[in-house]
């Protein structure tokens, strides 16, 4: 998961990146960090947490200059050391850069074999420190060469920013799995970012996404463009079903419209006698609006939620995820007792948020609670950047839809097909990745 911003040739770009990495929190909650790039040298600060619990005034002191990047960090379990944090700053033959990455790489075992052969020393597990890596021990004689061999040896997913003395890099890979958007920053300069929701803070106004196979170039307060490859889009369809943010627009669409067609093509594949659509804030708000629009049904807010508990698989264990469900979730008793009703929510990855929500509602008086999906049946793990879990732990994996309706206790449950879902995007070009729910991995 992640996101990763660029600003370029704007005053007080730290702060701006830090603006940026506050909207795009949600991608990532772990770790942060910003590289900032005064006259040629490069600084940077990064550490574990949120963005607003790391950075204070003063790091602004030393965070200067008209150039930065930042990064916000999702790990998998284990992987939660400051050492993974990011931007991953080093000293090499032509200078200094910093690189921050959105994304997975699927060869990173065998790049990093080979360079360990070679001699290279790893620090960290990230995939991010095999590019820079390979961008060192390259004896080309420009850093624009350099990188672009390194994404010639790296394959899989990866949304980059590159900042070196002079320049900014924004590259994206082939499949253009995680999305990079490019903006013009209204009192000047640029602004590169994983969502368009972090342009509104800066001032800024969309341009163009970076294309898959793209590498943009900042340099001379111009922007330039280099196709590295042939474009072959698969992008994340996941991002629309629940990673970005609403008000983002995404691969060209904005995301609470895709949900809110995933709701109405919901209502009309899987329509049911109900008194009250219900969503689970805040995933399955917009997907609930249209199951409500399409289907006539009343939209009410059953359910409430603390919004001072993070997202609920944010840490990996089992017994964290637990509590903080129930920390995080409780409904509006007198509303919904007596009640038939539609639950909506985005997706189902252990179970343990619609069992939970199923028992809680029953506890509240509700009359019967039927789970709509707003996105198929997740079978798959992801390897391109979404922290999904094993497939083992993916409960529609190992069980049927009427084991999984037994299992979270709901009178029924059904999901959006896959066909819905693509119909709900548009997308008449198969451009879109979403092996997830189909297991045909493109890589
Ligand atoms: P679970 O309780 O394991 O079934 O998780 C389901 C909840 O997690 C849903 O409410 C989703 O909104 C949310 N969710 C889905 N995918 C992810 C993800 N990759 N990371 C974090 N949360 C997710």
């Amino acid at each position: 998961m992640c996101s990763v911003v660029g600003i370029y040739k704007n005053q007080n770009a730290a702060k701006k990146v830090f603006y940026s990495l506050f909207a795009m929190q949600h991608r990532g909650q772990e770790a942060a960090g910003i590289s900032s790039n005064e006259n040629g040298k490069i600084h940077t600060i990064k550490d574990r947490g949120l963005v607003t619990e790391i950075f204070t005034e003063e790091h602004f002191n030393v965070l200067k200059g008209d150039m930065a990047i930042g990064h916000t960090r999702y790990s998998t379990a284990g992987d939660d050391s400051i050492l993974d944090a990011q931007p991953v700053f080093a000293q090499y033959g032509l200078g200094e850069i910093s690189i921050v990455h959105n994304g997975n790489l699927t060869n990173k075992n065998e790049v990093r074999h080979e360079l360990i052969k070679r001699g290279a020393i790893f620090q960290t597990n990230m995939d991010t420190e095999n590019i820079i890596h390979l961008i060192a021990k390259n004896q080309a004689s420009t850093l624009q060469e350099r990188i672009i061999d390194a994404v010639n040896a790296i394959e899989g997913a990866y949304s980059l920013i590159i900042l070196s003395r002079t320049k900014m890099f924004a590259i994206r890979d082939r499949f253009g799995f995680r999305p990079l958007s490019i903006g013009k920053i209204k009192t000047g300069g640029y602004i590169i970012a994983s969502e368009t929701c972090a342009f509104e803070l800066v001032g800024a106004e969309y341009i163009r996404d970076v294309n898959p196979g793209e590498m943009v170039i900042f340099e001379n307060n111009e922007m330039k463009s280099i196709q590295l490859f042939e474009p072959t889009p698969k992008k994340c369809i996941f991002e629309y079903i629940y990673f970005a943010r609403p008000d983002s627009d995404v691969f060209g669409k904005n995301v609470y419209e895709t949900r809110v067609e995933m709701g109405k093509a919901l209502a009309k594949e899987l329509p049911i006698d109900a008194d009250m659509v219900v969503p689970v804030p805040d995933s399955g708000v917009a997907s609930a609006l249209g199951y409500a629009k399409e289907s006539g049904i009343p939209f009410e807010l059953g359910i409430m939620r603390n919004h001072y508990v993070g997202r609920t698989f944010i840490e990996p264990t089992q017994e964290i995820r637990d509590l903080k469900v129930k920390m995080k979730l409780t409904p509006i008793k007198h509303k919904i007792a007596g009640k038939k009703l539609v639950v909506i929510d985005d997706s189902i990855v252990r179970g343990t948020t619609s069992k939970r929500i199923v028992r809680m509602l029953r506890d509240a008086g509700a009359a019967e609670v039927h789970m709509r999906i707003a996105s198929p049946a997740s079978i798959g793990a992801c390897y391109y950047g979404v922290d999904t879990p094993d497939s083992e732990e993916l409960i529609a994996s190992r069980m049927s839809v009427e084991e999984i309706c037994k299992y979270i206790e709901a009178d029924s449950l059904a999901y959006l097909s896959i066909e819905g879902m693509l119909s709900s995007i548009n997308d008449t070009k198969s451009e879109y990745c979403f092996a997830c729910f189909d297991g045909k991995y493109p890589i």
